[in-house]
């Protein structure tokens, strides 16, 4: 009897003390931000991840003077691979959101100083004859109009997600998070079977003001807060409104998108910004599911999309009540 209860407990034993896939992590700096990669199984993926992402920044950098799309906004060569394959998603995202996504608003960010730190107030007849060269209903085939150049960031890292997590999945990673900046990417499921928990932050201070349960979404935040600069009091932002030339001033603070196309997601993070919370909340309605949605105004109100009802907390200085279900069925 003995014995087969020591047998009985030796299957037991092999059955749940299988040892769990290992973890393994590494950070890298790309495309301006640190990037931090988790996998269980197979550490060798992270060393290709990187070198994946690292390729991309190549492609997509619009101040590498060596990258692709340098080459097209200086006219030397045409857009083709990676680049015109992000350009080409850029663009349906632009024509969802009414040209609030517009990768042409470029010369404008120049102008702010966004991509060298070198910022400054452009004035109202520099912005007047910089609007002239934006708008994505211009790049008609594949070449740009005179004066007009592009930049792929607000898209980049979301789309350098969607790659990695390809990569992850053909070497046969079934969990893995990544966080590339403000892009995180939840692979699956954690090792234990629970859902990832994906912090979101706070816009208003360096906590967190809340999370959500997800597997294989992407949850991607677009923010004011990212990059700024302060002049005679006046706070200016890197999300800039193609409508107007100016950082967008829409009454939202922070825009974080859920769901499992992280290019969609980062382009929608950024586009919502600048459309603010009607237009945005009315574009989630008609587009049917794909995605979700994270606002908080600059009033700290939080707006939820339903299909986060359930996967969604406020911690810190929040709470439930602060938090309101924008529902398809509603106007
Ligand atoms: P993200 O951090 O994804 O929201 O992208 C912001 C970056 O995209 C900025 O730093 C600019 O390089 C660029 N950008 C700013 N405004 C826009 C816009 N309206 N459409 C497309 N790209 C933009
Ligand atoms: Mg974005």
């Amino acid at each position: 009897m003995r014995r087969v209860a020591a047998l009985f407990c030796a299957l037991l034993c092999l059955a749940s003390c299988s040892p769990a896939p290992k973890k393994h992590s590494s950070t890298l700096f790309a495309m301006d931000t640190v990037m931090e990669l988790q996998v269980y199984g197979d550490e060798s993926v992270l060393a290709s991840s990187a070198e994946l992402i690292k390729e991309l920044e190549s492609e997509l950098s619009a101040t590498d003077e060596h990258s692709a799309v340098y080459a097209f906004n200086h006219r030397s060569a045409g857009l083709s691979g990676p680049a015109l394959d992000v350009l080409s998603r850029a663009m349906d995202i632009s024509r969802l959101t009414g040209g609030a996504l517009d990768v042409t608003v470029y010369p404008l960010v120049l102008a702010w100083g966004f991509t060298t730190g070198q910022y400054r107030v452009p004035d109202k007849t520099e912005i007047a004859g910089l609007l002239e060269k934006v708008g994505y209903e211009k790049l008609t085939g594949l070449t740009l109009p005179e004066g007009a150049m592009i930049d792929l960031g607000a898209v980049a890292k979301g789309y350098a997600s969607d790659k990695v997590v390809e990569l992850w999945r053909e070497k046969g990673v079934t969990s893995g998070l990544m966080s590339l900046g403000g892009n995180v990417y939840a692979l699956g499921v954690k090792p234990g079977g629970d859902k990832w928990t994906v912090g979101v932050r706070d816009p208003f201070s360096d906590g967190l003001l809340g999370s959500v349960e997800v597997e294989n979404a992407a949850v991607v935040t677009s923010g004011g807060y990212e990059r700024y600069f302060e002049e005679n009091g006046v706070t200016y932002h890197h999300i800039i409104d193609p409508k107007t030339g100016y950082p967008a001033n829409s009454g939202l603070a922070s825009v974080t998108i859920v769901g499992p196309d992280g290019t969609l997601c980062d382009g929608l993070s950024t586009a919502f910004f600048v459309m603010g919370l009607d237009a945005a909340a009315e574009t989630w309605k008609s587009y049917g599911p794909g995605f979700e949605a994270i606002f908080v105004t600059d009033d700290r109100e939080i707006y939820i999309t339903e299909g986060l009802e359930s996967s969604f907390s406020v911690m810190g200085s929040y709470d439930k009540s602060d938090v309101r279900v924008i529902r398809r069925g509603q106007n």
